[in-house]
């Protein structure tokens, strides 16, 4: 699919990093092709099957950019799920784990209302750590969850098979 090569054509392997043996997918050539950039917010909105969210949740921080973007254009709110100690108010937090030690991640407890529809929305998936653990806390919102869509899916790590709780959508697969 042309739409889809464009997409994958404007994301960069960067050997090493942030540590040595990882190769990092970089996404700002993406970002900074304004063609490339909507189309890539277009397949995100393109792959809504059912009915329409009511909010995107992004993950800080790219989740930001293309969940920002895909709320913008479908008509819905943005929900920012923060690291901790981001956010003002009350917020709900989960723990989750890393290849070493652990990190969290906060909402707003009053972000939604109970059974608001949401879609979450991150630029790569990995392990799925990140994903599971917004989830979680989507759950603890009394959410509705109409699934998981991402720009990149790591696909040899897995991740969808543990992700069982809502459908998993990725523009590229790699
Ligand atoms: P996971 O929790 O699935 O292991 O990792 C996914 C999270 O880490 C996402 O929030 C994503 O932004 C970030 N991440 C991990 N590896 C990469 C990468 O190679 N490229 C980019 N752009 N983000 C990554």
């Amino acid at each position: 699919d042309a739409a889809v090569a464009q997409v994958e054509g404007l994301i960069r392997d960067i050997p090493d990093f942030p540590k040595p043996g990882i190769i990092f997918k970089d996404i700002t050539p993406l970002l900074g092709d304004a063609a490339g950039f909507r189309t890539a917010v277009d397949l995100l909105a393109d792959s809504i099957e059912g009915p329409m969210p009511d909010y995107i949740v992004g993950t800080e921080s790219r989740g930001f950019i293309f969940g920002a973007a895909l709320a913008y254009h479908i008509g819905a709110g943005f929900i920012p799920v923060r690291k901790p100690g981001k956010l003002p108010s009350d917020v709900y937090a989960c723990e989750y784990k890393l290849e070493y030690g652990t990190d969290a991640l906060e909402v707003h407890r009053d972000a939604l209302s109970q059974g608001a529809r949401t879609l979450i929305v991150d630029d790569l998936l990995a392990t799925g750590g990140t994903a599971r653990a917004t989830g979680d806390l989507l759950r603890r919102l009394g959410a509705e969850m109409l699934g998981y869509s991402f720009v990149i899916e790591l696909s040899f790590l897995n991740a969808r098979e543990h992700m069982i709780d809502a459908p998993v959508n990725a523009i590229v697969r790699v």
